[in-house]
């Protein structure tokens, strides 16, 4: 049997590996002349790692990545720590697999390389997928050029402007959000004594807040999140761009010397738009399904976009093994609700982290959170529970 994959991203490439171990044939399609990341961080949270242990591949990916020693908030201009909960070893110990900050382009090699170990060939590039065509016997995927390339099953994995999602419910419409993102790296051996602390930490202000953690190649990784009009057009369809320094300490004028040091040490600045688009009313159309950001695209304030995607993947592939084709049909059942609740959540955090406040009331919560854990209550401080310990390798299907 053999699956058409469209689109290489973290979706379609953790697709790809979850149904070869499943003895599947596979053929990842991608528009794109090679597979590629920006040049940014990303977190793995211990639901996503727990498919990555099933892959055989956590031992690589511990190897690249660093591994936060807390969770923290804090306020963005002051840098007083709000809330910070331990992680390291604890999130381990509590849920089975680790929670990792690593480089995308370390993540995406390390799952290519499985890929090409075991399918060589799995791979077409500069192959823009215009829609597909099916019976009762197989699909094809339409390519830009003409061809067509056939298989048993379509997994649309093509991200927030899926065109196989569109092809399944009709015109998509992804909405710009409001808020732009600011992304960029930058060494530890320029940052010095400035380099942010070792922990998930999340600045937070008045209409804006960033992100700083390290990764495990010396890198420590800035988001700069801010509300903004732009870009009210999108002519050239182009959601990324090459920002300047200067723009960037603009928007972040007398915040905390860790955010200006971030940002001045930098040296490229990559600004964003944030889509979003409300989750696609089904998922399937016979041989072809939807997954990842093509069928619930979410914005990334809680960091779990990929992991939902990793998520979807492993979950597809257990349906297929159990129920074969039909198996398509239950993976909306199975996913909608968890992955609905995450794109809820990560809608709430943007305006707890950019109302001063929602900050306040938060502040509040937390410090009794805070003095629950040391009287021995752990409940309201486990509030990340219904997602970390969500594991899809230890269910049945
Ligand atoms: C600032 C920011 C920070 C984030 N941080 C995190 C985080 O820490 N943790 C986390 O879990 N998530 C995070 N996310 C979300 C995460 O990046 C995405 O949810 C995830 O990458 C989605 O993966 P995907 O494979 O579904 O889609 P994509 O990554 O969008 O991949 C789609 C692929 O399909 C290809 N494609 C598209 N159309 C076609 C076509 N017609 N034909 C062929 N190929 C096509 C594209 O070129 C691309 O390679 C973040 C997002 C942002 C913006």
């Amino acid at each position: 049997m053999k699956a058409l994959i469209i689109g290489g991203g973290i979706g379609g490439l953790c697709s790809a590996l979850c149904l070869l171990a499943k003895g599947w044939h596979v053929k990842v399609i991608e528009q794109a002349s090679a597979i590629t990341q920006i040049g940014a961080g990303i977190q793995l949270s211990p639901n996503a790692m727990q498919v990555m242990q099933a892959l055989g591949l956590d031992e690589a990916i511990k190897a690249a990545a660093f591994r936060p020693v807390a969770s923290q908030m804090r306020d963005g201009m002051s840098g007083k720590v709000i809330m910070s909960s331990p992680m390291g070893r604890q999130m381990q110990r509590r849920y089975g697999a680790p929670y990792l900050h690593i480089h995308r382009a370390a993540l995406i090699n390390i799952l290519l390389h499985a890929l090409n170990e075991h399918s060589p060939d799995a791979i077409a590039l500069n192959a823009p997928v215009i829609g597909y065509d099916q019976d009762d016997q197989s699909i094809k995927a339409k390519l830009a050029d003409g061809s067509e390339i056939a298989g048993d099953i379509l997994i649309g994995a093509d991200g927030i402007k899926s065109v196989i999602a569109a092809q399944i419910c009709g015109p998509i419409q992804p909405q710009f959000t409001g808020n732009i993102a600011w992304r960029a790296t930058v060494s530890l051996a320029r940052l010095g004594r400035d380099a942010p602390p070792p922990a998930a930490s999340i600045w937070m202000g008045q209409g804006k807040h960033a992100v700083t953690y390290l990764l495990g190649n010396g890198l420590a990784n800035f988001v700069g999140v801010v509300e903004t009009d732009w870009p009210q057009e999108t002519e050239d369809d182009n959601w990324h761009q090459q920002g300047s320094k200067k723009e960037v300490l603009a928007d972040f004028a007398d915040w905390h010397p860790i955010i200006l040091s971030l940002i001045d040490k930098a040296t490229a600045h990559f600004k964003w738009a944030l889509y979003d688009r409300a989750p696609m009313p089904h998922w399937h159309d016979g041989r072809a399904v939807i997954l990842g950001d093509a069928a619930h695209a979410m914005l990334p304030f809680m960091a779990q976009g990929a992991a939902m995607a990793i998520e979807d993947s492993y979950v597809v592939a257990q349906l297929l093994a159990a129920y074969q084709i039909q198996g398509l049909a239950q993976l909306y059942n199975h996913r909608i609700a968890r992955t609905s609740k995450v794109q809820k959540a990560a809608n709430a955090n943007m305006r707890l982290f950019h109302n001063q406040d929602e900050t306040s009331r938060f502040r509040k919560q937390a410090s009794m959170a805070i003095a629950d854990k040391f009287s021995g209550n752990k409940a309201s401080t486990m509030a990340l529970d219904w997602i970390y310990s969500h594991d899809v390798t230890a269910r049945d299907y």
